[in-house]
């Protein structure tokens, strides 16, 4: 397994260099480099004796169905889209994972359809709108969606027809029914695994997201002539609050909150500022946990605005819930992360993937990598060759089963 870790991470490494910025790996949905990145692909999943079309959305999809084996197949893959000076795994490994799965059901003459997916959009870097790709692969693309624009005033349509395709196909790439489930292979992109000292994981779910923004309005005034007693400070009282949402978020299991962004008008030394704006981004694997937790948070935002004479104004630009995974799959991946000799973790993803979205399609799974250093959008993103050839050890054992209970 070794050999395949080490041709997996230098695949990755290939990709890499297929980048908008020369320097730097930043690979928007659909833009010129893509083609090299699917003329690669191509050719290895050819190589393989799969059968390979790119579909309406820039989904680069490769069959392989061995002789003997039923007509329900296994679909593996990730993204091959990338965040501005981004790194070279976030998406490509589970891609380029997907493909040595496939040579190893070939290698070990496994009677198991499997289909490849590289996904053309996960990061919504673009459009602003994240997995346009496995949208269209779920039956769950929007057209309306065609109409957004990126910051160069193309369209989705624009961009879909510029790269040779025909957006008005899309609901065309949507999956039959005659699969098994999904499974993706990620990087874990946080530290909890390193610090674990794991491997691999089983990903239960993914966390449901609340996102808001706050506005605390008092009066801007004189620094030196308004005593303490008689001031409304927004940015004093919007202080309070963030130091409530660390509290709280560090009292409640599995909650994570942030504020990530303050603004203070008028921003000057000399002023006690008169508004401060500031957003949450709050996520737990429990819908019910988030949403009481934001409900709590708001009502101390409430209250520290009430008690400094200030007014506060509140919008919810996103609440997503969470997605579980499909739990019998997950106990499969579970059994095979065992059964290949590592611990049987499981855990939640902070982070949003394509997997998400498939799950309202089908019964989906996701196997997570250790991230060296918890670190991932950012061009320092690695791997562990040992790490790679565990997950590929786990999936040889995932395969031949699956393959054993479809006959
Ligand atoms: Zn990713």
């Amino acid at each position: 397994m070794k050999d395949r870790a080490l041709r997996a991470i230098a695949e990755c490494q290939r990709i890499a260099a297929m980048t908008e910025e020369p320097g730097r790996i930043t690979r928007r949905f659909l833009t010129p480099p893509t083609h090299n990145v699917h003329a690669h692909l191509r050719a290895r999943m050819e190589a393989l004796g799969m059968e390979v079309y790119l579909d309406a959305a820039g989904n680069l999809r490769g069959l392989l169905h061995p002789e003997g084996a039923s007509d329900k197949r296994l679909i593996l893959g990730s993204h091959i889209d990338t965040v501005p000076d981004g790194g070279a795994f976030d998406g490509v490994l589970g891609v380029m994972l997907a493909i040595e799965c496939v040579d190893l059901v070939r290698q070990n003459g496994l009677p198991l359809a499997v289909e490849v997916i590289a996904f053309s959009e996960e990061e919504g870097v673009r459009f602003g709108v994240p997995f346009l790709g496995s949208r269209a692969v779920a039956g769950r693309f929007d057209p309306a969606l065609l109409a957004l624009k990126d910051a160069e005033g193309v369209t989705l349509e624009g961009a879909i027809r510029a790269y040779g395709l025909d957006p008005t196909l899309i609901a065309g790439s949507a999956v039959d029914d005659d699969t098994l489930g999904f499974v993706e292979i990620h990087i874990e992109q946080g530290p909890v695994l390193e610090a674990e000292n794991l491997k691999v994981a089983a990903v239960t779910g993914i966390v449901g997201q609340t996102r808001l923004t706050l506005e605390f309005a008092g009066q801007a005034n004189h620094a030196g002539t308004t005593p303490m007693n008689l001031r409304r400070d927004a940015l004093a009282g919007a202080a309070e609050w963030i130091a409530a949402v660390e509290k709280l978020a560090k009292r409640t299991e599995g909650l994570v909150a942030t504020v990530g962004k303050i603004e203070a008008s008028p921003n000057a030394t000399n002023v006690v500022a008169g508004i401060a704006l500031l957003t949450l981004d709050a996520r737990h694997p429990h819908d019910a946990v988030r949403l009481g937790s934001v409900n709590e948070l708001i009502e101390m935002a409430n209250s520290i605005a009430e008690r400094r004479s200030l007014a506060m104004q509140c919008t919810r630009p996103m609440d997503q819930p969470a997605v579980s995974m499909d739990e019998r799959l997950t106990a499969y991946l579970a059994d095979a992360i065992e059964a290949a000799g590592f611990p049987p973790k499981r855990m939640h993803s902070g982070a949003g993937h394509d997997a998400m979205v498939m799950a309202s399609r089908m019964p989906t799974a996701m196997l997570f990598l250790r991230s060296p250093g918890g670190i991932s959008h950012n061009p320092a993103e690695a791997v562990r060759t040992e790490d790679v050839e565990a997950a590929l050890e786990v999936m040889s054992v995932f395969l031949q089963r699956v393959a054993g209970a479809v006959r």
